[in-house]
């Protein structure tokens, strides 16, 4: 599967610990992320990661094409929703396409351990 990881500031340190605990399943899959989610999480897990621009640049919008083209099977986006991003056009444009494509997207810790779990299980997403 591809798979896109992105995390607002302030849930980086929870993406690279989600990251951590399913490095074993996320190793076994390709993955993508945002410019800056993607170096934290390859600097501390190892796993390797196809970088993006960042986020606030326009790596969402480039996630969110690949999402068009069909290219992501799924989307671990854990948001902040506490705090006015420069770019939420570009973040609500991705949220949207997932559900155009109907991709499963998780915004937030528990729901992206939920998919991992199922992954960890055999349940595969395409
Ligand atoms: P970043 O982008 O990984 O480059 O910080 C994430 C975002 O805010 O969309």
């Amino acid at each position: 599967m591809k798979i896109a990881l992105i995390a607002h500031d302030k849930k980086k340190n929870e993406s690279i610990e989600l990251a951590k605990a399913y490095r074993d399943v996320l190793g076994t899959h390709e993955l993508y992320a945002t410019g800056t989610t993607g170096t934290l999480i390859m600097g501390e897990t190892g796993l390797p990661i196809h970088r993006m621009k960042s986020g606030p640049l326009g790596g969402d919008q480039q996630i969110g094409a690949m999402l068009a083209c069909g290219e992501l099977d799924l989307i671990i986006f854990l948001r902040d929703p506490l705090t006015a991003q420069p770019h939420e056009p570009d973040v609500s444009a991705l949220l949207r396409l997932c559900d155009v494509q109907a991709i499963p997207l998780a915004t937030n810790a528990s729901s992206a351990k939920a998919l991992l779990e199922a992954m960890k299980n055999g349940v595969y997403f395409s």
